[in-house]
């Protein structure tokens, strides 16, 4: 399959190190297929340790430079990425949604999502200012300086594949680090034409680096090397825990955005249009692979019917297409391992007597497209309240009380995002308090914006991404007492 880009150059089948574009050493390489149709769209270098043990030595290189130059400098040079991104939005669009399924309105949603990374902390990279502190003896003055943490490694998923990058870079490049990315394997593609941007924009040579290929030597080799001090992770938790073990010998500084299993809780006296419009992007976006993406719906029996009704007749109408066609709503899922969890959990949770509202079934145009559904009445040991789905179904599950509520939706051991639909302020401060989540939507199913912090509690992670706070992630403080003054 070639892919009609306005711009063929931004498809690239080599990987970027040290600003050369090559193949991996054993001159292997990854397919990478498109999830819609299962057509091979381009091959990608299959590296391990030892080009990745050169992406740092590069990183490293290029860092006493990077980190010299003026914050306004660097900022100007994050500015020009952020353009070009937004010039070439059709085809970063095309080329997500051929390699991650996701329509195309959604694709150039995500495409805008991730260049306000760039433009935000091209504002941020300014403003990163220190401290001077009242001294607490006489004759000395203490001071607090910001310098960056050094070469950073960003592991990133394939569900939103130009976003996860650049939430992690554009802080990072701000800060003043360099930094080595190594793409999900499923989607190199978007992450090697944001390498070919990044270097338009002006990035020297060595600032970013892009490795593909097998995902535990790289992995290995990028938190056992002493030169990368920082290491920011978005993906499994089980993965992500791994990486934690493998960085705490060489004390790394980490952020992690792993995993979720976010409540949506509908009260009865919230608005049924307002929670029902809410809960649809919340739980749809992506075909429902979203981290943050609505997995298990809490619904008051006073509003249960007519929510659950609503639900269904809305789900049902969601057009289920290649992302390319337009008007699709619902693209294919990743992989077949994808589709067979999500078939698993709605199969179980009818075991257990759950009442299929819609879907429920591999959508007729096979593949890996399955029918968005709705499920009533799902029993609180069905798999699917304990685990996250990660696909295009809406389990329904009733409760009575606003206790009952808190204490269910806290049942997990994640803790990224939650939702809340209601109208009474009051209820609405004490469920907020009560939650045990990073980020909680009120009235709201679509987030997720550059300018607040982004992350988990518990086991859906650590630090933030985003915000004013996302490029601390990427900087450490040098306390300076200054005597004999
Ligand atoms: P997902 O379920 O989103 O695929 P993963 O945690 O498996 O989540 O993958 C997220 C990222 O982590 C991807 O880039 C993947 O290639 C990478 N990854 C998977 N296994 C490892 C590993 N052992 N070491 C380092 N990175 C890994």
């Amino acid at each position: 399959e070639t892919l009609p880009l306005a711009d063929p150059d931004l498809l690239r089948q080599a990987m970027l190190i040290g600003g050369a574009w090559l193949p991996a050493d054993s001159g292997e390489t990854i397919d990478v297929r498109n999830p819609a149709n299962g057509a091979l769209i381009a091959r990608v270098p299959k590296a391990g340790a030892a080009e990745t043990r050169r992406a740092v030595a590069a990183a490293e290189q290029a860092l006493p430079a990077w980190r010299a130059m003026l914050a306004r400098e660097r900022g100007a040079i994050l500015r020009r990425f952020h353009d070009l991104m937004l010039r070439h939005i059709d085809d970063l669009a095309l080329l997500i949604t051929s390699e991650q399924g996701k329509p195309l309105t959604e694709a150039r949603g995500e495409v805008l999502y991730a260049a306000s990374f760039a433009e935000w902390f091209a504002e941020e990279a300014k403003r990163v200012d220190g401290e001077i502190i009242p001294q607490n003896l006489e004759g000395r003055r203490i001071l607090v300086q910001k310098a960056p943490v050094g070469v950073f490694a960003a592991i990133t998923p394939w569900n939103f594949p130009a976003a996860m990058i650049t939430r992690k870079a554009a802080p990072g490049w701000a800060a003043g680090c360099t930094g080595v990315i190594k793409p999900a394997s499923q989607t190199p593609l978007t992450a090697l034409a944001l390498g070919v941007l990044a270097e338009r924009a002006g990035l020297p040579a060595g600032v970013c680096n892009v490795v593909t290929g097998a995902a535990g030597a790289i992995g290995g080799e990028l938190t056992a090397n002493p030169a990368v001090r920082k290491l920011s992770f978005t993906g499994s938790t089980e993965i992500g825990a791994l990486l934690l073990a493998q960085c705490a010998p060489g004390i790394k500084r980490t952020s992690m955005e792993l995993g979720g299993n976010a409540p949506f809780i509908v009260f009865d006296d919230a608005d049924l249009e307002a929670a029902v419009a809410a809960a649809m992007i919340a739980k749809f976006r992506n075909s429902g692979q979203s981290c943050i993406g609505a997995n298990r719906f809490l619904v008051q029996d006073g509003i249960y019917d007519a929510f659950a009704e609503r639900l269904a007749a809305e789900t049902a109408r969601l057009v289920v297409a290649p992302g390319t066609v337009p008007g699709s709503a619902i693209g294919p899922l990743i992989d077949a391992a994808a589709v067979a969890k999500v078939e698993e959990h709605v199969g179980d949770a009818l075991a257990r007597g759950a009442q299929l509202a819609c879907g429920g079934h591999r959508h007729a145009l096979g593949g890996t497209f399955f029918a968005p559904t709705v499920l009533k009445d799902v029993p609180r040991e069905a798999a699917i309240f304990a685990e996250e789905t990660f696909g295009p179904v809406a389990p329904l599950f009733r409760f009575t009380s606003e206790e009952e509520a808190v204490a269910l939706a806290n049942d997990t051991p994640f803790g990224l995002a939650a939702y809340v639909c209601a109208h009474d302020m009051g209820r609405i401060f004490r469920v907020v308090e009560g939650l045990e989540f990073g980020m909680v939507g009120v009235n709201e199913g679509l987030i997720s914006t550059e300018v607040a912090p982004f992350g988990g509690v518990k086991a859906s992670g650590l630090g933030r991404e985003g915000a004013a706070v996302g490029i601390e992630e990427y900087l450490e403080m040098k306390y300076v007492a200054l005597g004999g003054i």
